[in-house]
């Protein structure tokens, strides 16, 4: 049974829409297609993916995506933009109210987007930020060398206890003492438990640096009330919309009253031009249905999902990184089923079980990341995530061939799984 009514809603986009995409350019309209398939047909279990409702899939592809805006709602550099102004105010208001916050900026078009707008409000060039390192779940944006991070601001990296796989908050309280950061960065792509926000905070005060949480993967959760909120202790909090939020693709910013202006400025002009009005819509209803109690419960299934998961797979033999989950999030290492995480990937995307790899607290080879924020909108509850395990073990155990006769049984299976759950059913 589908958990929220926004899941039993009809598919977008409207067939007399796609229809129209269709005799005019059949290519993509086959894109589109085939795609929508690939989506029901496997489990995606790719922790930072979704399925965002209709209703946000429709304010999406409205004609709010031909409209200009360049500034603030009633500050605009434009035109004709009193209606869009609405839209902004109203996912403005939305957002304060789900997560608590003095001021928000609706305006960021990605995760990415977000923290380089804080970092551009609170930091100047060559400054020093201590956030989680590459190898052990940061972000690009905490610091690569291939990003503007890595290129403009000199990063020293936390990483995670090699046995436990926690984070080690002696050494980050160490760290900080040694190098005096101007800011301190604590949210990651993997890590599948909560940051002690309170002991984050304290450390920044320490050493007189801001506190930026990079929330996107647990913000949903946060809104469901199924995580800690870093909120409270965070002087920005960066996040995205499309992840657990369920909401488009895109990027916000949470801060208190006295930074609202330095971010806003950070956002635009000095980063982006236009806001995209389509998908600022888009987020306030994302918001709206994430302040229902219905996501509420949402976000509690998708952690219990993933608890039962990380059991199922440790019972399968896999290693579990930190014994386990506290989020949506869980990583495994699956060298004790005699294979690592790359070929482990290549093997599970054949059978139709789409997830990612990720670094490993030890050593150089690589983990899988998995989550259930997907699979959870789907309605998939703790019975599934049994089956899932069953079907991950069978597909990268003993030495199984891309390909062969058992990848081709657990996809066919995994195509009936999945087929019991549509994610736009109608
Ligand atoms: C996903 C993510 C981002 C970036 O989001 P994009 O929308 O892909 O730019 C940034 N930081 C963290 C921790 C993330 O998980």
């Amino acid at each position: 049974m589908p958990v929220t009514a926004a899941a039993t809603a009809a598919p977008a986009p409207a067939p007399a829409d796609f229809e129209a995409l269709r005799r005019q350019d059949p290519r993509i309209a086959e894109v589109i297609l085939g795609e929508t398939a690939r989506q029901a047909e496997g489990l995606q279990l790719i922790a930072a993916e979704n399925f965002t409702s209709p209703a946000v899939l429709a304010a999406l592809g409205s004609p709010l995506a031909n409209k200009y805006a360049e500034g603030y709602p009633g500050a605009r550099h434009h035109g004709g933009c009193e209606l869009v102004d609405a839209a902004e105010r109203i996912a403005v208001e939305r957002v304060k109210d789900l997560f608590g916050a003095e001021h928000a900026n609706v305006q960021p078009h990605s995760g990415s987007s977000a923290v380089l707008a804080a970092y551009a409000a609170l930091l100047r060039p060559g400054d020093t930020v201590l956030a989680m390192g590459l190898a052990y779940g940061g972000h690009l944006t905490h610091g690569s060398p291939s990003n503007f991070s890595g290129r403009w601001f000199d990063f020293v990296g936390y990483g995670v206890d090699a046995e436990s796989g926690l984070i080690n908050y002696d050494e980050v309280d160490a760290l900080a003492h040694r190098d005096r950061p101007k800011a301190i960065v604590c949210g990651s792509i993997s890590y599948p438990r909560h940051p002690d926000y309170a002991v984050f905070r304290e450390i920044a005060d320490e050493v007189g640096a801001c506190l930026i949480a990079d929330a996107a993967h647990p913000i949903g959760l946060v809104a469901g009330g199924a995580a800690p909120s870093p909120v409270p202790y965070a002087d920005v909090v960066c996040a995205t919309t499309h992840k657990v939020l369920r909401g488009p693709r895109g990027g916000m910013i949470l801060c208190g009253a006295d930074l609202a202006e330095r971010i806003d400025r950070a956002v635009f002009p000095f980063s982006q031009g236009g806001a995209q009005m389509h998908t600022i819509a888009a987020k306030a209803v994302a918001f709206g249905e994430a302040a229902t109690p219905a996501f509420g419960e949402y976000a509690h299934q998708v952690v219990a999902n993933a608890r039962v998961l990380a059991d199922a797979l440790a019972a399968e033999g896999l290693e579990v990184l930190t014994g386990g989950t506290d989020t949506h999030l869980i990583g495994v290492d699956p060298a004790p089923l005699g294979v690592d995480g790359r070929s482990a990937r290549g093997r599970l995307a054949a059978a139709g079980l789409v997830l990612d790899t990720c670094a490993l607290p030890y050593g150089d080879g690589r983990g899988i990341r998995l989550g259930t924020a997907a699979v959870t909108t789907q309605g998939m509850g703790e019975a599934e995530m049994g089956r899932i395990a069953t079907l991950f073990a069978k597909a990268v155990r003993d030495g199984a061939e891309e390909g062969g006769e058992l990848i081709g049984k657990v996809r066919a299976e995994v195509r009936e799984l999945a087929g019991r759950f549509p994610p736009y059913p109608g």
